[in-house]
């Protein structure tokens, strides 16, 4: 008799603690978040898809160093062909492809660019039906100069 009214009362302990864990957090503001239809705010340095600036003219800011394919703890991830322009003397980024698909996001990219021509975005939704259609060209990496000046003016905001 005496076991039947201790194992009692323990329990109603326990549903008094349930109930009061449940009325803690019934009138806390969730922190989880109706994803897709709310999306979260990213932290100023997280690391997405990747993508390359332009300047002001639409011209490339990257100088074809590959600094960063080299860096790239992927193998052949980044790949960048480029030609000597004959009247500045420069190179020319002919082709510049990011396997997208394949990368950890691991931001050494971006840190090494002399330049700051490759950049991580925030867009991070990148689920694609095939791998190659996560392959991509300089086109589909490159930003306009409205967006590229955003990114710039964002990170700066960061700097300080
Ligand atoms: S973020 Fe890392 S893995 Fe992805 S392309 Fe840059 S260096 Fe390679
Ligand atoms: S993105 Fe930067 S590091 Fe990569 S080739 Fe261009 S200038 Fe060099």
């Amino acid at each position: 008799m005496k076991n039947v009214i201790t194992k009692t009362i323990s329990a109603i302990i326990e549903i008094g603690r349930g109930m009061s864990t449940i009325m803690k957090h019934f009138f806390r503001k969730p922190i989880t978040l109706e994803y897709p239809e709310k999306k979260p705010e990213l932290n100023g340095r997280f690391r997405g898809r990747l993508a390359l600036l332009t300047d002001k003219d639409g011209s490339d800011v990257c100088i074809g160093c590959k600094t960063c394919a080299k860096v790239c703890p992927c193998t052949d991830l980044i790949q960048i062909e480029t030609s000597k322009n004959p009247e500045t003397k420069k190179l020319n980024v002919d082709r510049f492809t990011i396997d997208i698909g394949r990368c950890i996001f691991c931001g050494n990219c971006t840190d090494v660019c002399p330049v700051t021509a490759i950049v991580s975005t925030e867009q991070f939704e990148l689920a694609d039906y095939s791998r190659e259609s996560l392959v991509l060209d300089k086109k589909g990496l490159t930003l306009s100069p409205e967006e590229s000046e955003q990114v710039r003016d964002k990170k700066e905001r960061e700097r300080k």
